[in-house]
């Protein structure tokens, strides 16, 4: 399934000490299928058990619907994704639609790649079974990471009281990430005054053609209200944001009491109101949205971060995900063609840096936009009527897979850091 390419110098070292990944969400599997696709070894450690992935609905957009399929995975996607005919935003009260911009065939012509919906456990368990059938990924459940160490040689982890090693270590372990906390320190990420939601509703349980098939956002003060299909348009994912000061629990995610969800949204639009109304209240969650800013540094020497370890993304673009498998793309090719980790993971983290950054940023600013009220919401509709599409482009138009690589400048920066480095020790020393 995964295409072959002959292995150079580089991997021939590699296949002793291989690639670590801290990890198996969305991005540190799919890394692990990238670096596999370059004939890099890979050892994946997962804390969990099993492998799964919290909440209902995810959106692919064709910015990374491109990496996956460059893995060699269109026919899976294309048997289990749902392909949304439009996106669109409406009014919380009148249901008006405030813009609308046309996905399905369009934005595959337009961007070369698809739009999906997926339920989250059919996407990673598409990814996990390419990766299990992969001769050069082993996965490791039930292995948390403990402690890290990095040498001269490469970079060793503790997991269950045993020592792996390997050349270099990818930390793709989430907003939590142990990786982050041994290279940065362990500063808690910020609660963003935002909760979500997340339902699931059978689509037999609704009247026909109350959902349209598109990824819509119902818009209202202090509120906003996402639904699309899922499994082949059998069930609709809901997700539903409410401001809120007060997020106490100490886990992230705890079943939702559906009495106070309904009475959030009771004003709201019929439709509104219909979905909540079918929801399958044993699958609900609530979910306080923490955030971080965009980190100055992601890489220490041989360790790196990747996905929502280095750069966590609010869901206000349904971006999260996208940016770790475009990160996936971008860091094999690095690894791929620079022989030296640290000069790879420099340069991975330059490529990345300013666009992991604005779609942070731009997720952030769309938690306040999204709930404007009054006057400033009557702008905004009309500004967004006017801007239909034109931030697609940016964001859909983006190709990991073409970014270029330059392994004799990032070699130029390792040395130049290792003199500083030593500039450093030396001024400590004196
Ligand atoms: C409500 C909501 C809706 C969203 N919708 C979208 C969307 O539509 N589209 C989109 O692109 N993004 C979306 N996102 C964002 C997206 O879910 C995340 O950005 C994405 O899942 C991050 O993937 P990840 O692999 O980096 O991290 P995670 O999914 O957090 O995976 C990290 C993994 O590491 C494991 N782990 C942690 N510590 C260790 C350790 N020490 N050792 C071993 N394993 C460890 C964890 O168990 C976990 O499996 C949404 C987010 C939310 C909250």
């Amino acid at each position: 399934m995964l295409g072959a390419r002959s292995p150079s110098k580089w991997h021939a070292a590699l296949d002793k000490d291989p690639v670590l990944i801290a990890g198996g969400g969305i991005g540190g599997v799919t890394t692990a299928l990238a670096l596999a696709q370059r004939q890099i070894p890979v050892i994946l450690f997962e804390q969990a058990q099993e492998f799964s992935d919290v909440g209902a609905g995810i959106q692919l957009s064709p910015n990374c619907s491109r990496v996956l399929r460059s893995l060699g995975l269109s026919q899976e996607l294309a048997d289990q994704g749902f392909l949304p005919q439009y996106t669109q935003f409406r009014h919380w009260h009148n249901g008006k639609i405030i813009s609308e911009t046309s996905l399905g065939k369009a934005a595959e012509q337009a961007f070369g790649a698809p739009y999906y919906h997926f339920h989250r456990s059919d996407l990673l368990n598409l990814l996990v079974d390419a990766a299990k059938t992969h001769p050069l990924i082993q996965l490791n459940l039930g292995c948390r990471i403990d402690s890290i160490e990095q040498s001269e040689d490469g970079v060793s982890v503790l997991v269950n009281k045993a020592t792996y090693s390997g050349g270099c270590l990818i930390g793709a372990d989430g907003i939590h990430s142990k990786v982050r906390e041994t290279l940065f320190g362990s500063a808690s990420p910020t609660f963003t005054g935002n909760v979500a939601w997340r339902a699931l509703v059978p689509t037999s349980s609704l009247p026909k053609g109350l959902i349209q098939p598109a990824a819509t956002a119902w818009w209202g003060p202090g509120k906003h209200f996402v639904h699309y299909y899922v499994r082949g348009g059998t069930m609709v994912n809901c997700v539903c944001v409410v401001e809120s000061n007060d997020w106490q629990e100490e886990s992230w995610s705890i079943k939702g009491d559906f009495t106070a969800l309904a009475a959030e949204f009771a004003d709201w639009h019929p439709t509104i109101n219909t979905l909540l109304a079918n929801v399958d209240k044993g699958g609900l969650f609530k979910w306080g949205l923490f955030d971080r800013p965009p980190l100055p540094q992601w890489s220490v020497g041989k360790i790196t971060l990747l996905g929502d370890a280095c750069h966590p993304t609010l869901p206000f673009m349904a971006q999260g995900a996208a940016m770790a498998i475009e990160d996936a793309a971008v860091i094999a090719k690095c690894l791929h063609q620079t022989e030296n980790p640290t000069a790879a993971f420099l340069q991975y983290e330059k490529l990345r840096k300013k666009r992991t950054a604005m779609i942070q940023q731009l997720s952030r600013r769309n938690a306040k936009v999204f709930h404007l009220k009054g006057i400033a919401a009557w702008a905004r509709n009309r500004a967004a009527k006017r801007a239909g599409g034109s931030t697609m482009n940016k964001l859909y138009g983006y190709d990991a897979l073409s970014v270029v690589i330059n392994s004799k400048k990032a070699g130029q920066k390792v040395k130049e850091q290792s003199k500083e480095d030593q500039r450093k020790t030396n001024e400590r020393a004196n």
